[in-house]
Protein backbone atom coordinates (compact mmCIF):
# COMPACT_ATOMS: atom_id res chain seq x y z
CA UNK A 1 0.00 0.00 0.00
CA UNK A 2 3.09 2.24 0.76
CA UNK A 3 3.63 4.97 -1.84
CA UNK A 4 7.51 4.66 -3.18
CA UNK A 5 9.35 7.65 -3.45
CA UNK A 6 12.67 8.38 -4.59
CA UNK A 7 15.02 10.80 -3.23
CA UNK A 8 18.25 11.85 -5.58
CA UNK A 9 20.47 14.03 -3.82
CA UNK A 10 24.66 13.84 -4.38
CA UNK A 11 24.65 15.32 -0.22
CA UNK A 12 24.76 11.66 2.19
CA UNK A 13 23.43 13.73 4.89
CA UNK A 14 20.67 15.49 3.02
CA UNK A 15 19.55 12.19 1.45
CA UNK A 16 19.66 10.76 4.84
CA UNK A 17 17.90 13.39 6.37
CA UNK A 18 14.87 13.00 3.79
CA UNK A 19 14.84 9.30 3.31
CA UNK A 20 14.13 9.53 7.62
CA UNK A 21 11.61 12.19 7.15
CA UNK A 22 9.26 10.36 4.96
CA UNK A 23 10.34 6.66 6.08
CA UNK A 24 8.41 8.23 9.19
CA UNK A 25 5.62 8.58 7.38
CA UNK A 26 5.30 5.59 5.99
CA UNK A 27 6.40 6.01 2.30
CA UNK A 28 8.79 3.41 0.87
CA UNK A 29 11.91 5.44 0.34
CA UNK A 30 15.00 4.60 -2.17
CA UNK A 31 17.37 7.25 -1.94
CA UNK A 32 20.08 7.14 -4.76
CA UNK A 33 23.01 9.84 -5.28
CA UNK A 34 23.32 10.53 -9.02
CA UNK A 35 20.77 11.53 -11.71
CA UNK A 36 22.04 8.60 -13.48
CA UNK A 37 21.05 6.45 -11.01
CA UNK A 38 17.73 7.83 -10.73
CA UNK A 39 16.75 7.75 -14.11
CA UNK A 40 17.19 4.11 -13.58
CA UNK A 41 14.97 3.27 -10.94
CA UNK A 42 12.36 5.77 -13.00
CA UNK A 43 12.48 3.48 -15.80
CA UNK A 44 12.31 0.10 -13.40
CA UNK A 45 9.33 1.68 -12.72
CA UNK A 46 9.99 1.95 -8.80
CA UNK A 47 9.11 5.57 -8.09
CA UNK A 48 5.46 6.98 -7.57
CA UNK A 49 7.11 10.15 -7.08
CA UNK A 50 10.62 11.83 -7.31
CA UNK A 51 12.41 14.36 -4.45
CA UNK A 52 15.44 15.83 -6.40
CA UNK A 53 18.38 18.22 -5.51
CA UNK A 54 18.66 20.88 -8.53
CA UNK A 55 22.56 20.09 -8.01
CA UNK A 56 21.64 16.81 -10.17
CA UNK A 57 21.73 18.80 -13.58
CA UNK A 58 21.96 15.04 -14.99
CA UNK A 59 18.72 14.46 -14.08
CA UNK A 60 16.68 17.17 -14.84
CA UNK A 61 17.58 18.20 -17.91
CA UNK A 62 14.99 19.28 -20.15
CA UNK A 63 15.29 16.32 -21.96
CA UNK A 64 13.92 14.21 -19.12
CA UNK A 65 10.58 13.69 -20.11
CA UNK A 66 11.51 12.81 -23.47
CA UNK A 67 13.94 10.20 -22.41
CA UNK A 68 11.56 8.54 -20.10
CA UNK A 69 9.10 8.48 -22.72
CA UNK A 70 11.88 6.46 -24.83
CA UNK A 71 11.96 4.23 -22.31
CA UNK A 72 8.32 3.32 -22.25
CA UNK A 73 7.83 5.30 -18.80
CA UNK A 74 5.59 7.10 -17.34
CA UNK A 75 7.06 10.09 -15.69
CA UNK A 76 6.42 10.32 -12.17
CA UNK A 77 5.83 13.74 -10.78
CA UNK A 78 9.15 15.07 -9.44
CA UNK A 79 9.74 17.87 -6.93
CA UNK A 80 13.05 19.66 -7.35
CA UNK A 81 14.54 21.00 -4.14
CA UNK A 82 17.20 23.73 -3.84
CA UNK A 83 19.36 26.19 -1.85
CA UNK A 84 19.57 29.00 -4.41
CA UNK A 85 15.27 29.96 -5.15
CA UNK A 86 15.49 32.83 -7.74
CA UNK A 87 12.26 33.05 -9.52
CA UNK A 88 14.45 32.82 -12.66
CA UNK A 89 15.68 29.53 -11.62
CA UNK A 90 12.09 27.89 -10.29
CA UNK A 91 10.55 28.77 -14.18
CA UNK A 92 13.56 27.14 -15.63
CA UNK A 93 12.74 24.37 -13.10
CA UNK A 94 8.97 23.83 -14.18
CA UNK A 95 9.91 24.37 -17.97
CA UNK A 96 11.72 21.38 -17.21
CA UNK A 97 8.69 19.89 -15.67
CA UNK A 98 9.21 19.58 -12.14
CA UNK A 99 5.78 19.45 -10.26
CA UNK A 100 6.78 21.59 -7.78
CA UNK A 101 10.19 23.89 -6.42
CA UNK A 102 10.46 23.80 -2.98
CA UNK A 103 13.10 26.09 -1.25
CA UNK A 104 15.99 24.83 1.58
CA UNK A 105 15.47 24.64 4.41
CA UNK A 106 12.77 21.70 3.76
CA UNK A 107 10.50 20.72 6.90
CA UNK A 108 8.55 17.21 7.49
CA UNK A 109 4.91 19.01 6.75
CA UNK A 110 5.86 21.00 4.06
CA UNK A 111 7.22 18.35 1.87
CA UNK A 112 4.77 16.07 2.95
CA UNK A 113 1.75 18.23 1.90
CA UNK A 114 3.38 18.66 -1.44
CA UNK A 115 3.95 14.81 -2.34
CA UNK A 116 0.33 14.32 -0.77
CA UNK A 117 -0.96 17.10 -3.22
CA UNK A 118 0.78 15.85 -6.59
CA UNK A 119 -0.03 12.10 -5.60
CA UNK A 120 -3.33 12.84 -5.18
CA UNK A 121 -3.53 15.10 -8.41
CA UNK A 122 -1.64 12.31 -10.35
CA UNK A 123 -3.94 9.60 -8.91
CA UNK A 124 -7.12 11.27 -10.13
CA UNK A 125 -5.68 12.11 -13.33
CA UNK A 126 -4.62 8.30 -13.84
CA UNK A 127 -7.70 7.21 -12.56
CA UNK A 128 -9.75 9.30 -15.39
CA UNK A 129 -7.50 7.77 -17.89
CA UNK A 130 -7.95 4.55 -16.94
CA UNK A 131 -11.79 4.92 -17.39
CA UNK A 132 -11.04 6.26 -21.03
CA UNK A 133 -8.89 3.02 -21.58
CA UNK A 134 -11.91 0.89 -19.97
CA UNK A 135 -14.48 2.48 -22.76
CA UNK A 136 -11.56 2.07 -25.95
CA UNK A 137 -11.53 -1.70 -24.67
CA UNK A 138 -15.34 -1.88 -24.83
CA UNK A 139 -14.99 -0.17 -28.48
CA UNK A 140 -16.85 3.22 -27.76
CA UNK A 141 -14.21 5.22 -27.70
CA UNK A 142 -14.90 8.58 -29.78
CA UNK A 143 -12.37 10.70 -31.02
CA UNK A 144 -12.21 14.54 -28.43
CA UNK A 145 -14.26 16.59 -30.58
CA UNK A 146 -11.07 19.05 -31.88
CA UNK A 147 -12.68 22.17 -30.65
CA UNK A 148 -10.76 24.47 -28.73
CA UNK A 149 -12.72 26.97 -26.57
CA UNK A 150 -11.08 30.04 -25.12
CA UNK A 151 -9.98 29.43 -21.61
CA UNK A 152 -10.85 31.54 -18.54
CA UNK A 153 -8.74 32.20 -15.62
CA UNK A 154 -10.55 33.94 -12.85
CA UNK A 155 -7.55 35.95 -10.32
CA UNK A 156 -9.22 36.46 -7.01
CA UNK A 157 -8.37 38.64 -4.25
CA UNK A 158 -10.10 40.65 -1.26
CA UNK A 159 -8.61 43.55 -2.50
CA UNK A 160 -7.35 45.24 -6.11
CA UNK A 161 -3.82 45.57 -4.90
CA UNK A 162 -3.53 42.24 -4.19
CA UNK A 163 -4.85 40.94 -7.70
CA UNK A 164 -3.14 43.19 -9.48
CA UNK A 165 -0.33 41.98 -7.93
CA UNK A 166 -0.97 38.26 -9.45
CA UNK A 167 -1.98 40.39 -12.86
CA UNK A 168 0.78 42.11 -13.56
CA UNK A 169 2.98 41.04 -16.50
CA UNK A 170 0.40 38.02 -16.91
CA UNK A 171 -1.28 38.81 -20.65
CA UNK A 172 1.97 38.65 -22.14
CA UNK A 173 2.69 35.16 -21.40
CA UNK A 174 -0.80 33.51 -21.76
CA UNK A 175 -3.32 33.14 -24.24
CA UNK A 176 -6.05 32.78 -22.49
CA UNK A 177 -8.93 35.50 -21.10
CA UNK A 178 -8.06 36.85 -17.29
CA UNK A 179 -10.51 38.34 -15.52
CA UNK A 180 -10.32 40.50 -11.93
CA UNK A 181 -12.93 39.68 -9.56
CA UNK A 182 -13.58 40.09 -6.15
CA UNK A 183 -14.64 36.95 -3.87
CA UNK A 184 -18.14 38.14 -3.59
CA UNK A 185 -18.42 38.31 -7.64
CA UNK A 186 -16.69 34.85 -8.24
CA UNK A 187 -19.45 33.08 -5.77
CA UNK A 188 -22.23 35.35 -6.24
CA UNK A 189 -24.52 33.32 -7.78
CA UNK A 190 -26.97 36.32 -8.81
CA UNK A 191 -24.38 37.12 -11.40
CA UNK A 192 -24.19 34.32 -13.81
CA UNK A 193 -20.48 34.07 -15.77
CA UNK A 194 -18.98 31.50 -17.73
CA UNK A 195 -17.24 28.95 -15.08
CA UNK A 196 -13.43 30.04 -14.85
CA UNK A 197 -10.98 26.64 -15.90
CA UNK A 198 -8.66 28.17 -13.57
CA UNK A 199 -8.91 30.19 -9.85
CA UNK A 200 -5.99 31.96 -8.90
CA UNK A 201 -6.57 33.06 -5.26
CA UNK A 202 -3.98 36.22 -4.21
CA UNK A 203 -3.44 36.89 -0.63
CA UNK A 204 -2.75 39.31 1.61
CA UNK A 205 -2.33 39.21 5.34
CA UNK A 206 -5.27 37.49 5.80
CA UNK A 207 -4.68 33.48 5.05
CA UNK A 208 -7.82 32.21 6.82
CA UNK A 209 -10.06 34.27 4.27
CA UNK A 210 -8.03 32.88 1.86
CA UNK A 211 -8.64 29.44 2.75
CA UNK A 212 -12.29 29.78 3.33
CA UNK A 213 -12.72 31.05 -0.27
CA UNK A 214 -10.79 27.72 -1.64
CA UNK A 215 -13.20 25.51 0.14
CA UNK A 216 -16.28 27.12 -1.32
CA UNK A 217 -14.39 27.11 -4.98
CA UNK A 218 -14.16 23.29 -4.15
CA UNK A 219 -17.67 23.05 -3.04
CA UNK A 220 -19.29 24.98 -5.77
CA UNK A 221 -21.06 22.93 -8.54
CA UNK A 222 -19.31 25.55 -11.10
CA UNK A 223 -15.97 25.43 -9.89
CA UNK A 224 -15.70 22.27 -8.39
CA UNK A 225 -13.57 21.42 -11.49
CA UNK A 226 -11.52 24.13 -11.78
CA UNK A 227 -7.65 24.57 -11.05
CA UNK A 228 -7.21 26.46 -8.21
CA UNK A 229 -3.85 28.11 -7.73
CA UNK A 230 -2.92 29.44 -4.26
CA UNK A 231 -0.64 32.29 -3.59
CA UNK A 232 1.35 31.91 -0.76
CA UNK A 233 4.53 33.66 1.07
CA UNK A 234 7.74 30.76 1.30
CA UNK A 235 8.28 32.58 4.68
CA UNK A 236 5.16 31.34 6.38
CA UNK A 237 4.12 27.86 5.00
CA UNK A 238 1.70 26.97 7.07
CA UNK A 239 -1.03 28.92 4.80
CA UNK A 240 0.45 26.43 2.07
CA UNK A 241 0.43 23.77 3.63
CA UNK A 242 -3.14 23.83 4.46
CA UNK A 243 -4.35 25.02 1.18
CA UNK A 244 -2.57 22.18 -0.37
CA UNK A 245 -4.09 19.48 2.12
CA UNK A 246 -7.70 21.38 1.33
CA UNK A 247 -7.28 20.68 -1.99
CA UNK A 248 -5.50 23.70 -4.36
CA UNK A 249 -3.73 22.33 -6.82
CA UNK A 250 -0.30 24.24 -6.43
CA UNK A 251 1.04 26.88 -5.02
CA UNK A 252 2.01 30.15 -6.34
CA UNK A 253 4.81 32.29 -4.69
CA UNK A 254 4.30 35.82 -4.31
CA UNK A 255 8.02 36.74 -5.29
CA UNK A 256 7.24 35.07 -8.74
CA UNK A 257 8.23 36.53 -11.68
CA UNK A 258 5.22 36.51 -14.25
CA UNK A 259 7.21 34.14 -16.43
CA UNK A 260 7.25 31.79 -13.27
CA UNK A 261 3.32 32.55 -12.24
CA UNK A 262 2.38 31.74 -16.36
CA UNK A 263 4.50 28.68 -16.07
CA UNK A 264 2.01 27.17 -13.03
CA UNK A 265 -1.11 28.44 -14.32
CA UNK A 266 -0.62 26.99 -18.37
CA UNK A 267 0.33 23.25 -16.78
CA UNK A 268 -2.44 23.94 -14.33
CA UNK A 269 -4.76 25.20 -17.33
CA UNK A 270 -3.78 22.07 -19.48
CA UNK A 271 -4.50 19.46 -16.88
CA UNK A 272 -7.69 20.78 -16.28
CA UNK A 273 -8.60 20.69 -20.36
CA UNK A 274 -7.44 17.33 -20.85
CA UNK A 275 -9.34 15.75 -17.73
CA UNK A 276 -12.59 18.03 -18.89
CA UNK A 277 -11.75 16.55 -22.68
CA UNK A 278 -11.62 12.94 -20.93
CA UNK A 279 -14.09 13.20 -19.19
CA UNK A 280 -16.25 14.51 -22.08
CA UNK A 281 -15.13 11.79 -24.14
CA UNK A 282 -15.80 9.17 -21.48
CA UNK A 283 -19.67 10.59 -21.26
CA UNK A 284 -20.41 10.64 -24.59
CA UNK A 285 -18.71 6.80 -25.37
CA UNK A 286 -20.72 5.25 -22.26
CA UNK A 287 -23.45 6.58 -23.33
CA UNK A 288 -23.34 4.65 -26.58
CA UNK A 289 -22.40 0.98 -24.80
CA UNK A 290 -22.28 1.06 -21.17
CA UNK A 291 -25.40 3.19 -19.55
CA UNK A 292 -28.62 1.55 -17.78
CA UNK A 293 -31.67 3.59 -19.99
CA UNK A 294 -33.84 4.18 -16.62
CA UNK A 295 -31.24 5.23 -14.31
CA UNK A 296 -28.06 6.82 -16.70
CA UNK A 297 -25.82 4.86 -14.46
CA UNK A 298 -23.04 2.25 -15.70
CA UNK A 299 -24.46 -0.83 -16.46
CA UNK A 300 -23.60 -4.47 -15.20
CA UNK A 301 -21.80 -5.17 -18.69
CA UNK A 302 -19.61 -2.16 -18.30
CA UNK A 303 -19.47 -2.32 -14.37
CA UNK A 304 -17.55 -6.11 -15.17
CA UNK A 305 -14.98 -4.61 -17.44
CA UNK A 306 -14.61 -1.63 -14.99
CA UNK A 307 -13.78 -3.87 -11.96
CA UNK A 308 -11.54 -6.71 -13.85
CA UNK A 309 -9.36 -3.53 -15.21
CA UNK A 310 -8.80 -1.91 -11.73
CA UNK A 311 -8.33 -5.91 -10.30
CA UNK A 312 -5.34 -6.43 -13.10
CA UNK A 313 -3.57 -3.01 -12.01
CA UNK A 314 -4.26 -3.02 -8.14
CA UNK A 315 -3.31 -6.56 -7.78
CA UNK A 316 -0.41 -5.46 -9.65
CA UNK A 317 0.33 -2.74 -6.89
CA UNK A 318 -0.71 -4.83 -4.25
CA UNK A 319 -3.45 -2.63 -2.85
CA UNK A 320 -6.63 -3.22 -1.71
CA UNK A 321 -10.08 -2.59 -3.88
CA UNK A 322 -13.43 -2.86 -2.27
CA UNK A 323 -17.13 -3.57 -3.84
CA UNK A 324 -20.12 -2.72 -2.38
CA UNK A 325 -23.95 -4.49 -3.60
CA UNK A 326 -26.60 -2.42 -2.41
CA UNK A 327 -30.28 -3.73 -2.97
CA UNK A 328 -33.34 -1.08 -2.11
CA UNK A 329 -35.61 -2.69 0.77
CA UNK A 330 -38.88 -3.78 0.59
CA UNK A 331 -39.16 -2.28 -2.88
CA UNK A 332 -41.42 -4.73 -4.22
CA UNK A 333 -44.05 -2.70 -2.25
CA UNK A 334 -43.11 0.49 -3.98
CA UNK A 335 -44.77 -1.12 -7.36
CA UNK A 336 -47.17 -2.71 -5.49
CA UNK A 337 -48.73 0.17 -3.68
CA UNK A 338 -48.22 3.08 -6.04
CA UNK A 339 -47.43 1.59 -9.74
CA UNK A 340 -44.14 0.76 -11.69
CA UNK A 341 -43.77 4.07 -13.15
CA UNK A 342 -43.42 5.69 -9.00
CA UNK A 343 -41.18 2.30 -8.65
CA UNK A 344 -39.00 3.53 -11.69
CA UNK A 345 -39.19 7.36 -10.51
CA UNK A 346 -37.81 5.60 -6.85
CA UNK A 347 -34.77 4.09 -8.60
CA UNK A 348 -33.90 7.23 -10.60
CA UNK A 349 -33.73 9.07 -7.34
CA UNK A 350 -31.52 6.13 -5.31
CA UNK A 351 -29.47 6.25 -8.30
CA UNK A 352 -28.91 9.80 -8.49
CA UNK A 353 -27.92 9.69 -4.44
CA UNK A 354 -25.91 6.91 -4.70
CA UNK A 355 -24.12 9.17 -7.55
CA UNK A 356 -24.21 12.09 -5.76
CA UNK A 357 -22.51 10.67 -2.52
CA UNK A 358 -19.54 9.18 -4.02
CA UNK A 359 -15.75 10.66 -5.37
CA UNK A 360 -15.15 11.23 -8.76
CA UNK A 361 -13.34 7.99 -9.35
CA UNK A 362 -15.33 5.65 -7.55
CA UNK A 363 -18.17 3.95 -10.26
CA UNK A 364 -21.42 3.19 -9.36
CA UNK A 365 -23.37 0.74 -11.62
CA UNK A 366 -27.09 -0.97 -11.67
CA UNK A 367 -26.14 -4.05 -11.29
CA UNK A 368 -30.03 -5.62 -11.35
CA UNK A 369 -33.17 -4.75 -10.75
CA UNK A 370 -33.38 -2.88 -7.37
CA UNK A 371 -30.25 -3.31 -6.84
CA UNK A 372 -26.37 -1.34 -7.43
CA UNK A 373 -22.84 -2.01 -7.24
CA UNK A 374 -20.11 0.16 -6.17
CA UNK A 375 -16.47 0.10 -7.19
CA UNK A 376 -13.76 1.94 -5.07
CA UNK A 377 -10.74 1.96 -5.90
CA UNK A 378 -7.52 1.94 -3.54
CA UNK A 379 -9.83 1.55 -0.70
CA UNK A 380 -9.17 -0.48 2.89
CA UNK A 381 -12.36 -2.00 4.70
CA UNK A 382 -12.62 0.80 6.83
CA UNK A 383 -12.86 3.03 4.24
CA UNK A 384 -15.19 1.07 2.30
CA UNK A 385 -17.25 0.82 5.17
CA UNK A 386 -17.78 4.46 6.08
CA UNK A 387 -18.65 4.51 2.00
CA UNK A 388 -21.61 2.18 2.14
CA UNK A 389 -22.80 3.82 5.54
CA UNK A 390 -22.22 7.45 3.56
CA UNK A 391 -24.69 6.31 0.84
CA UNK A 392 -27.22 4.45 3.39
CA UNK A 393 -27.19 7.68 5.46
CA UNK A 394 -28.17 9.36 2.23
CA UNK A 395 -31.16 7.38 1.40
CA UNK A 396 -32.65 6.96 4.64
CA UNK A 397 -31.96 10.26 5.78
CA UNK A 398 -34.28 12.31 3.22
CA UNK A 399 -37.97 11.04 1.89
CA UNK A 400 -38.10 10.33 -2.01
CA UNK A 401 -41.00 11.66 -3.13
CA UNK A 402 -42.73 9.29 -6.26
CA UNK A 403 -46.07 8.27 -6.46
CA UNK A 404 -47.29 11.59 -5.12
CA UNK A 405 -46.19 10.11 -1.80
CA UNK A 406 -42.77 11.42 0.31
CA UNK A 407 -41.33 7.91 0.49
CA UNK A 408 -39.04 6.93 3.25
CA UNK A 409 -36.80 4.72 0.62
CA UNK A 410 -33.92 2.71 2.57
CA UNK A 411 -30.93 0.15 1.17
CA UNK A 412 -29.01 -2.58 2.47
CA UNK A 413 -25.33 -3.26 1.42
CA UNK A 414 -22.72 -5.84 1.52
CA UNK A 415 -19.27 -4.32 1.19
CA UNK A 416 -15.98 -6.93 0.32
CA UNK A 417 -12.53 -5.28 0.25
CA UNK A 418 -9.45 -7.36 -1.19
CA UNK A 419 -6.56 -7.20 -2.96
CA UNK A 420 -6.35 -10.88 -4.81
CA UNK A 421 -10.05 -11.98 -5.32
CA UNK A 422 -11.39 -11.65 -8.51
CA UNK A 423 -14.50 -9.66 -9.22
CA UNK A 424 -16.73 -12.40 -8.99
CA UNK A 425 -15.33 -13.79 -6.12
CA UNK A 426 -15.58 -10.53 -4.64
CA UNK A 427 -19.34 -9.60 -5.70
CA UNK A 428 -20.24 -13.31 -4.12
CA UNK A 429 -18.81 -12.07 -0.97
CA UNK A 430 -20.59 -8.93 -0.91
CA UNK A 431 -23.94 -10.62 -1.65
CA UNK A 432 -23.10 -12.92 1.34
CA UNK A 433 -22.39 -9.43 3.36
CA UNK A 434 -25.91 -8.40 1.81
CA UNK A 435 -27.84 -11.74 3.16
CA UNK A 436 -26.78 -10.76 6.17
CA UNK A 437 -27.69 -7.01 6.14
CA UNK A 438 -31.19 -8.07 4.70
CA UNK A 439 -31.71 -10.70 7.41
CA UNK A 440 -29.94 -8.58 10.38
CA UNK A 441 -33.36 -6.17 10.20
CA UNK A 442 -32.54 -4.29 6.52
CA UNK A 443 -31.22 -0.33 6.17
CA UNK A 444 -27.51 -1.96 7.48
CA UNK A 445 -23.85 -1.99 6.18
CA UNK A 446 -22.18 -5.29 6.53
CA UNK A 447 -18.80 -6.46 6.10
CA UNK A 448 -17.57 -9.59 4.36
CA UNK A 449 -15.51 -11.39 5.84
CA UNK A 450 -13.07 -14.36 5.05
CA UNK A 451 -16.45 -17.02 5.68
CA UNK A 452 -17.43 -15.05 2.80
CA UNK A 453 -14.99 -14.96 0.62
CA UNK A 454 -15.20 -18.64 1.24
CA UNK A 455 -10.96 -18.35 1.51
CA UNK A 456 -9.12 -17.71 4.14
CA UNK A 457 -6.49 -15.85 2.47
CA UNK A 458 -9.36 -13.49 0.24
CA UNK A 459 -10.86 -11.62 3.11
CA UNK A 460 -8.90 -8.92 4.17
CA UNK A 461 -9.39 -8.25 8.07
CA UNK A 462 -10.75 -5.00 9.30
CA UNK A 463 -13.31 -3.58 11.33
CA UNK A 464 -16.49 -4.53 11.44
CA UNK A 465 -19.47 -2.47 11.39
CA UNK A 466 -23.17 -2.85 11.41
CA UNK A 467 -25.27 0.14 11.06
CA UNK A 468 -29.19 1.24 11.12
P1 LIG B 1 -35.88 -6.94 -0.03
O1 LIG B 1 -35.89 -5.93 1.05
O2 LIG B 1 -35.76 -8.31 0.50
O3 LIG B 1 -34.83 -6.65 -1.04
O4 LIG B 1 -37.31 -6.86 -0.72
P2 LIG B 1 -37.66 -6.35 -2.17
O5 LIG B 1 -39.15 -6.15 -2.24
O6 LIG B 1 -36.85 -5.15 -2.50
O7 LIG B 1 -37.16 -7.52 -3.10
P3 LIG B 1 -37.85 -8.39 -4.24
O8 LIG B 1 -36.73 -9.09 -4.90
O9 LIG B 1 -38.96 -9.19 -3.69
O10 LIG B 1 -38.48 -7.34 -5.23
C1 LIG B 1 -37.73 -6.55 -6.11
C2 LIG B 1 -38.71 -5.86 -7.02
O11 LIG B 1 -38.07 -4.92 -7.89
C3 LIG B 1 -39.45 -6.80 -7.93
C4 LIG B 1 -39.39 -6.16 -9.30
O12 LIG B 1 -40.63 -6.10 -9.93
C5 LIG B 1 -38.90 -4.78 -9.02
N1 LIG B 1 -38.13 -4.21 -10.13
C6 LIG B 1 -37.04 -4.72 -10.74
N2 LIG B 1 -36.65 -3.89 -11.75
C7 LIG B 1 -37.53 -2.86 -11.78
C8 LIG B 1 -37.66 -1.69 -12.61
O13 LIG B 1 -36.87 -1.43 -13.52
N3 LIG B 1 -38.68 -0.86 -12.35
C9 LIG B 1 -39.57 -1.10 -11.35
N4 LIG B 1 -40.52 -0.23 -11.15
N5 LIG B 1 -39.47 -2.19 -10.58
C10 LIG B 1 -38.46 -3.07 -10.76
MG1 LIG C 1 -33.09 -7.58 -4.96
MG1 LIG D 1 -34.74 -5.33 -2.58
Amino acid sequence: MARRVLIADQTATDRIALKAMLAAARYQVVAVPTGAEARAEIAAGNADIVIADAGLTDFASSGLAEDMAATGTDMPPFIVVTSRSTSDLRAGWLEAGAAAVLSRPIDKAWVLSNIRALLRAYGARAEIARQVGTARKLGFAEPASGFARPRRVALVGASRAAVGRVMQGLSAHLDCRIEALTPTEVLDPATPRPPADLHVIATEDDPDEALWLLAELRSHHASRRAAILMEFDDTDRSAGIRALDQGANALLRRDACPAERALLIRRELAAKVEADEMRTQLDRTLTMAAQDHLTGLYNRRYAMHHLADLVTLRRGEGRSYGVVLIDVDHFKSVNDRLGHAAGDITLRAVAERLQGNLRDHDMVARFGGEEFLVALSDTCPTEAMQAAERLRAALSGAPVVAGGEALTVTISAGVACTVSASPEEAIAAADAALYRAKSGGRNRCELAGPDDFGHPAFGDQGPRKAAG
